[in-house]
């Protein structure tokens, strides 16, 4: 745990101030302030704000810093995620080390938390959640590393599935996931049945993949909002992608953001390019708590994708169609505190007594930074300096 003593840094755009850390914590923000014998950084007027959330990546599959991964075919969602699975060995992505890659280029970027969800199939066992934790113990002090094991292959149509999901939440995993319980176990409640059994058993919250849009994610929805509500799990729920909100039914998708603000369901948009996805201005009208992430990052699913929420904050500004300053404002907050609210991460914020995670951005204002996506200046990570202008200070595989 450090001390340091930033200056002339600007809390959230507003005025100039010293920010000094004493253990890891922030202790005193003020004009002028003096601390003898603690090192010293000069914030040169920069922006700082709480380190940005990454509540939605896939740290066990990206193909960073290999070769060029050519895509060469066009496929189905349940094609790419079959390919993945029969080839991940051959193309040789060792979740280790490309977890080690993509966390720490996140670190670099301003990043203080991650929540990845990693694969659990009966092909690789938990062989990849045991890299990923690996690289969350190797990263102690630079970046937190929350884990979802995510039955991506399917559930119901793969027995054992179960069985796996069940020891990686007794062996590290956080949070359990899901997906697609129409789309990919053709099984909703076989699906939902299995996710809230388990996730009731271990006490621990949902984050699902629901990709399907239209009448049949509204229908996938309306299947979780009932298990919440029977087994009283308001606050413990994500939903990802939700492109089931999306669609242009106005009417409908109100009725189901009624639910979602009354359930306390939380949502983590990735803002994809190419599919219908939620208003973060609606949402953040009816109360939710929204989180953003990046999604897979270079992986065999797709080319494209930045280990940046800056450029995440910029991609949901454009998709959601932001032009004033205070929407743009919103997108980098869904990039950040949103990301803390739908973790419930305790002692995020630039407050005195709060963890000193924070990042410096360059711009005049926020909605500035988000359009800018300059490299960062500085990355505090407990009171240390992790990264200068883009570069970390930790070495990457
Ligand atoms: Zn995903």
């Amino acid at each position: 745990m450090s001390n340091l003593l930033i200056r002339n840094v600007r809390p959230n755009g507003g005025a100039p101030t010293d920010i000094l850390i004493r253990d890891g914590k922030i202790d005193t923000i003020g004009q002028n302030l003096q601390a003898a014998g603690v090192a010293t950084e000069d914030g040169r007027g920069h922006i700082a704000i709480s380190g940005l959330v990454e509540a939605h990546t896939h740290l066990d599959k990206s193909v960073w810093g290999m070769p060029w991964h050519e895509n060469a075919k066009v496929a189905t969602l349940r094609e790419r995620i079959d390919f993945e699975r029969e080839k991940r060995l051959e193309i040789g992505i060792d979740p280790h080390r490309q977890s080690m890659r993509q966390a720490i280029q996140l670190a670099a970027n301003g990043t203080s938390h991650i929540r990845s969800h990693v694969d659990i199939d009966t092909t690789h066992g938990l062989a990849l959640m045991e890299g990923i934790i690996q690289t969350r113990e190797a990263l102690d002090g630079i970046i937190d590393i929350e884990i979802v094991a995510f039955p991506q292959s399917g559930l119901v149509t793969r027995p054992g599935t179960v069985e796996l999901l069940d020891q990686a939440l007794s062996n590290g995993a956080e949070v359990l996931g899901g997906i697609d319980p129409c789309g990919i176990d053709r099984d909703p409640k076989g699906h939902l049945d299995a996710v809230f059994g388990l996730a009731e058993k271990h006490g621990k919250p949902i984050d699902i993949h629901l990709h399907e849009a239209g009448e049949l994610g509204a229908f996938s929805m309306e299947m979780m909002f009932e298990r919440i509500r029977a087994l009283g799990m308001q606050g413990k729920v994500a939903i990802s992608h939700a492109f089931a909100l999306g669609a242009p039914d106005y009417l409908r998708v109100a009725g189901l953001i009624d639910q979602i603000a009354e359930l306390d369901v939380r949502i983590v948009t990735t803002g994809s390019p190419s599919s219908t996805v939620p208003s973060i201005l609606r949402l953040k009208e009816a109360g939710v708590k929204v989180a953003a992430g990046c999604d897979g990052i270079r992986d065999t699913w797709g080319p494209w994708g930045q280990p940046d929420m800056m450029d995440r904050a910029r991609i949901l500004g454009m998709k959601n169609g932001l032009r004033r300053d205070v929407d743009l404002e919103h997108a980098l907050h869904v990039c950040s505190t949103g990301g803390a609210d739908v973790m419930d991460i305790a002692g995020y914020g630039l407050d005195i007594g709060c963890n000193a995670d924070f990042t410096l951005l360059v711009g005049e204002t926020l909605a500035h930074a988000v359009v800018e996506v300059a490299p960062r200046p500085l990355v505090v990570k407990r009171g240390r300096v992790i990264a200068r202008n883009g570069v970390a200070e930790v070495a990457i595989p």
